[in-house]
């Protein structure tokens, strides 16, 4: 597949997760570019940035590291949705920790991380 093809892709699988992920009323916005690295043993392909009491989210995927991977669009697609879905118990544990203890910050990265996964890894109809 190439870059764009894998573009429209995305989009395409944007617009059918979210709405069945109850996401629909959410203003969604699709960006691709280079994500940088900041943990060298995590590599990160995609990102959401997320809003939950404006409903609004900003997706962006690195095409290029994406078909590097050769992994699942489907999977990319749903794990950034599931930090939309989750934005607020996110945010809040964000805001709960603002003491910045270190430890308390990576479980709860791990935690998130976690939950966008389950989500990403049920059982969804194929497109
Ligand atoms: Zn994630």
């Amino acid at each position: 597949m190439t870059p764009a093809q894998t573009q429209k892709r995305l989009t395409a699988l944007v617009k059918r997760y979210s709405s069945a992920l109850g996401l629909g009323s959410w203003q969604i916005m699709v960006e691709f570019g280079n994500i940088e690295q900041t943990d060298p043993a995590v590599s990160c392909f995609a990102q959401c940035a997320a809003t939950s009491e404006y409903k609004e989210a900003t997706l962006r995927f690195d095409v290029v590291r994406i078909i590097e991977t050769k992994g699942s669009l489907d999977l990319v697609v749903l794990h950034e949705l599931a930090h939309c879905v989750n934005s607020e118990l996110e945010d809040l544990c964000q805001w709960l920790m603002f003491d910045g203890f270190r430890a308390r910050e990576e479980m709860f990265r791990r935690a998130k991380e976690r939950s966008a996964t389950r989500i990403e890894r049920c059982p969804w109809p194929k497109a």
